[in-house]
């Protein structure tokens, strides 16, 4: 394209909430065959809430949210608040440490508790009435996590991030145009499908550890040009990969200078302007 035709085009963008850094992103938007999706803050709302807990509340909710407290996650967020209005009362906690993509373990009260998924509790037993719980809350799209006090499982919480509204159309509209969807996430697999199927994505990969995701994309692009699409610290690597990396406007500064293109809004139907403008863009002259 000119100079003016791509000025013209990345004006039109920046008017609609939609910036984009160059010329050469705008561009490759043209040829994309694959959009992947973060699922949370990007599908999702990403403000999680606490909607059950099995297991002695107070007590589950004492431990779980004093281990919280010093982790930054979306869950963490959401179980703080759940104390907080339960006016659960807190306890320090020492030797704090997050484990990506798994959860949190400190000592507390001279025990080891943890708050977190299967990843982390490989040495629990988790008996069969609590793996029932677990299965029939993850089907209703709710991310469970155990919290443990030594080598005992004391409850699980389960907490819910809806959907965006937006988000079913926007990729009801990739798809008409004949492109592949993806969702690409930490979380577990039952949860990442029941999210995929509110909003019609084609294909789940959950899971998948922070350092794990720009590989994903990397794997798409033997198929054709990918655009990744989220927010967070840990999708940073993931949105450099693609050949579109588009960050949400509400995304964490590293996501932000790492993508290509910025949706202001927040709003996935971006993504398929974004697909719009590049083609009127890069059609006229050619
Ligand atoms: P996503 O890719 O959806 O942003 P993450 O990689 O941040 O997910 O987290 C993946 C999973 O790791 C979560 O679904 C949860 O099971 C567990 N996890 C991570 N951090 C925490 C935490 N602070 N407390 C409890 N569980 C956590
Ligand atoms: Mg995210």
């Amino acid at each position: 394209a000119t100079p003016t035709a791509l000025m013209v085009g990345t004006g039109r963008g920046a008017k609609m909430g939609i910036l984009i850094k160059n010329g050469e992103v705008l561009e490759a938007v043209n040829d994309v065959k694959t959009v992947i999706f973060d699922k949370t803050g990007t599908i999702t709302v990403g403000k999680p809430q606490v909607t059950d807990i099995i297991g002695d509340e107070a007590q589950v909710l004492k431990v779980a949210a004093s281990l919280e407290e010093s982790s930054e996650h979306p869950l963490a967020t959401a179980i703080l608040a759940r104390a907080k209005a339960g006016n659960v009362p807190l306890v320090e906690v020492t030797d704090f440490k997050a484990i990506e993509g798994k959860g949190v373990a400190a000592q507390l009260a001279g025990q080891k508790g943890v708050v977190g998924n299967h990843k982390l509790l490989a040495t629990f037993k988790i008996n069969d009435q609590l793996a029932q719980q677990e299965t029939r809350l993850q089907n209703e799209a709710k991310t469970v996590v155990f919290v443990g006090l030594d080598d005992r499982i004391i409850g699980l919480i389960a907490i819910q991030d809806v959907a965006k509204k937006t988000s079913a159309t926007a990729i009801a509209d990739l798809r008409a145009r004949g492109l592949k969807t993806v969702m690409l996430t930490g979380d577990n697999q039952r949860v990442a499908e029941a999210v995929a199927k509110q909003v019609g994505i084609d294909e789940v990969i959950a899971d998948v550890l922070p350092g794990d995701k720009a590989a994903h994309v990397a794997a798409f692009q033997k198929t054709g040009k990918v655009a990744f699409v989220g927010d967070g610290i840990n999708d940073a690597p993931a949105l450099t990969t693609a050949d579109v990396g588009i960050a949400m406007g509400s995304g964490t500064d590293i996501a932000i200078d790492a993508g290509g293109i910025v949706l202001v809004k927040n709003d996935l139907r971006d993504v398929d302007k974004a697909l719009a403008l590049s083609k009127k863009t890069f059609n006229r002259i050619k």
